[in-house]
């Protein structure tokens, strides 16, 4: 993470931190004005100072807090940790709201993911103009870690499959009745699964390249992808 050092410009308190869903930590954090577009991301330092970072969507920012929601993705990573026990008072550094994940105006909006793109989509999905073509799939592990969503899109549930290389999200987008012409996808979480997506997109479909917004959030045996 070069470089990140030169990003951390704000200080925050953390002001909550709940459960926020079956296995989501909701993460209150008051913090000084920062420029903000739905979809972006903070670099935490979970670690303390020179410790490591890990990188978080805003799930929501009202101007002088803002709210995270963290996956327990039941492991033993930096990230995951400071989500379990990070305590009300706690003072916290992280950098400005960085990312190019954002939405575009389009014909139609596409959007893919799992429990952590969840996250990102959310005010992706309310920044969006009042009627809006909206579509998508999201798989998550169960029910209960649903976020709610503004927008009707299409649920699944992988009850104890991994997210990883996931076959059955793909296999749902291929089964997406789309509109014809031109709409912009955003597919973010597991590396492999949104690397599948696209290519299905861009092969079986025939979007072009510059049509479908990736953003792998984690993988297996990766650690602190940015
Ligand atoms: C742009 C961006 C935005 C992100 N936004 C969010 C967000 O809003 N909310 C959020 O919870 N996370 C988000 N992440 C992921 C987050 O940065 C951390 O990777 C995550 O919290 C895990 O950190 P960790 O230190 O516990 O595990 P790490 O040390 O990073 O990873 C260790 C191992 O844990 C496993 N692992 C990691 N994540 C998952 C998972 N989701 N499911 C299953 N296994 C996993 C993998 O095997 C991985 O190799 C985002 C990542 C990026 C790049």
């Amino acid at each position: 993470m070069t470089g990140l050092r030169d990003l951390f410009i704000a200080r925050g308190t953390i002001m909550r931190s709940e459960p926020g869903g079956m296995r989501m930590r909701a993460i209150a954090i008051s913090c000084p004005a920062l420029r903000w577009t739905p979809g972006q991301q903070i670099h935490m330092h979970v670690g303390g100072r020179g410790g490591p970072q890990r990188t978080y969507s805003i799930w929501q920012y009202d101007g002088s807090a803002l709210e995270l929601r963290v996956f327990d993705h039941g492991g033993d990573g930096p990230g995951v940790r400071w989500a379990r026990t990070i305590r009300e008072g706690a003072e916290v550094e992280f950098s400005r709201p960085v990312g190019d994940f954002v939405t575009s105006s389009a014909a139609f909006h596409l959007f893919v993911g799992e429990e952590t793109a969840q996250v990102a989509f959310g005010p992706m999905l309310r920044a969006l103009p009042p009627n809006s073509s909206v579509h998508g799939v999201l798989e998550i592990g169960e029910p209960d870690d649903r976020l709610p969503l503004t927008s009707a899109l299409n649920w699944q549930y992988r009850y104890g499959a991994t997210a990883a290389s996931s076959a059955t999200l793909v296999d749902a987008v291929r089964h997406l009745d789309l509109p014809d012409g031109p709409g912009v996808a955003y597919v973010a979480g597991e590396a492999r699964t949104v690397q599948a997506i696209r290519g299905h997109l861009v092969r079986e479909r025939r979007w072009p390249r510059r049509a479908v917004r990736t953003k792998p959030f984690w993988t297996p045996g990766k650690t602190g992808l940015e």
